[in-house]
Order: C-alpha cells, then structure tokens, then sequence
C-alpha cells in the first residue's frame, strides 16, 4: 500500500505559513500583499478558479482585486488595464485567468505583466531564470509538486524522474525544477517511443497529460513515487467524477507513494499561487 501524498494537508501548511508571513509583513512594514485576478468573458470553469483564488487571498489576510471585463473585451482595454495594475504599489501579483477569449494574444498579455508581479511564472523572463537556476517567480503548479515530491522523497539528488508532458505550465517547469533538485530527468510526451518502458524505469512518476486514468500499473516500477497532475472530469454510473491521469486503484498497490485525484495537486496549486503572491511582496520591500 503506497502512502497516500495529500495535497489538502500539505496545501494547509502551506496556507498557514503564507498566512502567518501576510502578518509579519503587515506588522513589521505596514504592507498587505495584495494579488490582482483578471477575468476576461465568462467561461464557468475560468469563474470557479477565480472565485477560489479571490476565497483564499481573503483567507491568507492579503487583499484582492478582482477584475472581470466582458467577452469582447479589446486588446488594447486589456493591456491599458495590466499597465494600470503594474503601475499600483497595492498590487504584488497579477493574475490574467487563461484562457482568454480566441480574438485576444495570450504571448502578448503574459509580456506585458511586470515580471516582478507575475505570480504564474509565465513571463519569459521569469521562464529564463528558472531554467538558468536563477531566483524566479515558478509556476505554481510545478512548484506545487516539488513541495509535495519532498514532503515524500526528502533527497530527491540522484533519483531518476520522468516527466509525462511538456507543457509551458506543468511539464517544462517541472522537468527544471527537478534537475535543480539533482535528478536525472527524461521529458515524455505524444512523440515519445517505448514510453512506458522509460516511465517504468523511473523513481519518480509526475504525469501531467490530460487523458483520464492513463498511466496503469505496467507503466511503474514497485516502488516509485507518483505524482498526478491531471484533472479530468468523467461520467461513471450516471455520475459526474474528477479522476486523474493515473489510474490511481491500479497503480496503488505498486508505488511506495502516491497523490490523489481530487485532493492532490489541485489544493496546492492555489496555495502555491498565495506563497508566490508573498514572494512577489517581500522582494518589492526588499525584506
Ligand atoms: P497540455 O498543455 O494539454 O499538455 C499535455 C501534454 O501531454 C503535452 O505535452 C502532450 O504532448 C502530452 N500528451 C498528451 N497525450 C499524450 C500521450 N498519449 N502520451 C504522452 N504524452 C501525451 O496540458 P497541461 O496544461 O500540461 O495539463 C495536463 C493535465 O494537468 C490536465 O489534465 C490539466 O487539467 C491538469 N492540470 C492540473 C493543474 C492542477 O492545478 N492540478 C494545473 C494545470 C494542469 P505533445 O506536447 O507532444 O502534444
């Protein structure tokens, strides 16, 4: 039986801590960390996000400021609207909720955020300093799982990790982190040959692809720590459900330990976005 890597819990501790630093911070400097959330059109998913995001800014003792412009909202209001939010001392962190609508450039609008207020890590300056091993804001779901891999594998220096998807938000970060960590990473993805054999060579598992319960148990080797990124919602019985990209019955009883889904990565994807918030402040004090 694997140990299970929870996410609420480790995401609690996380939350605790950015809480009690919003506190010193708001003691000491008489300085309240303060995220800005923008919202473009009215996607229902993009809407729970935010709402989540604002709950727990509002929870940590940071204060938000949430904006939401309407679908057809044009580039040019989009961009006046980021250059207002770089230019206010409140704001430490700015948020622009992706997707945005077709007609607007997502590259154009992550260039534009001060690199020092992009919490989501996107800003290629931010993507540079992370892959050169320089001081960056990371992504935070990556950062997320790299909080959760230690809690389970203390010494990650030497074991060998896989990482099964190269996006710009989950597998690239990942797989850079990790080798700051001293691993040996390999990077899989759809054009990858023999995939399962290299995933089966692994220590460390981090999947992250998009395609519910995917990864079986013919994919790891006993004892491997697996980590499930995936968030993929399915019908069974009648019934709606969130599952993984593993398949977490199967996989179970071979890895040494494992996150849920739901209850995984998710929680701590929110709680990394407040660490880096507080982040973002301390370094515009210089504290
Ligand atoms: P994405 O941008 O769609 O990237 C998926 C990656 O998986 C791509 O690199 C793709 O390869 C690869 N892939 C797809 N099918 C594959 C297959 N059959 N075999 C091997 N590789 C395959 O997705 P993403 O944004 O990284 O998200 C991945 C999953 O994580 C999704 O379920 C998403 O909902 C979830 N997610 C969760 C959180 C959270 O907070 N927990 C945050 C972000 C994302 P190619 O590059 O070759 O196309």
């Amino acid at each position: 039986m694997a140990t299970l890597i929870s996410g609420k819990d480790i995401s609690q501790k996380v939350i605790d801590e950015v809480k009690a630093g919003v506190a010193e911070l708001h003691h000491q400097h008489d300085v309240r960390p303060g995220l800005a959330v923008v919202l473009v059109g009215d996607d229902p998913a993009s809407q729970v996000y935010v709402r989540n995001k604002i709950k727990r800014a509002a929870e940590v003792g940071m204060a938000s400021f949430e904006h939401r412009l309407p679908a057809d909202t044009s580039q040019t209001v989009l961009n006046a609207l980021i250059d207002k939010l770089n230019a206010d001392p409140k704001v430490h962190g700015i948020l622009v909720q992706l997707p945005l609508p077709k007609h607007l450039d997502e590259g154009h609008v992550i260039n534009a955020i001060d690199p020092a207020k992009d919490v989501d890590g996107f800003h290629p300056l931010n993507v540079g300093a992370l892959a050169s091993g320089e001081n960056a804001l990371v992504p935070c779901t990556p950062l997320g799982c790299m909080i959760m891999l230690k809690e389970a594998v203390p010494d990650l220096s030497g074991k060998h990790a896989v990482v099964i998807g190269r996006s710009n938000i989950v597998g690239k970060p990942m797989a850079a982190l990790l080798l700051q960590a001293n691993c040996t990473v390999t990077v899989v993805h759809s054009r990858t040959r023999d995939i399962q054999q290299l995933c089966k060579q692994a220590d460390i598992v981090v999947a992250a692809i998009g395609r519910p319960e995917f990864i079986g148990a013919e994919w790891i080797k006993p004892g491997a720590v697996v980590i499930d990124v995936g968030i993929n919602a399915i019908e069974a019985d009648g019934k709606r459900r969130l599952v993984g990209d593993v398949d977490f019955a199967a996989v179970e009883p071979i890895a040494s330990a494992i996150s849920p889904v739901p209850g995984g990565v998710g929680p701590m994807t929110i709680a990394c976005l407040m660490q880096n918030t507080l982040t973002a402040a301390r370094k515009s004090l210089q504290v």
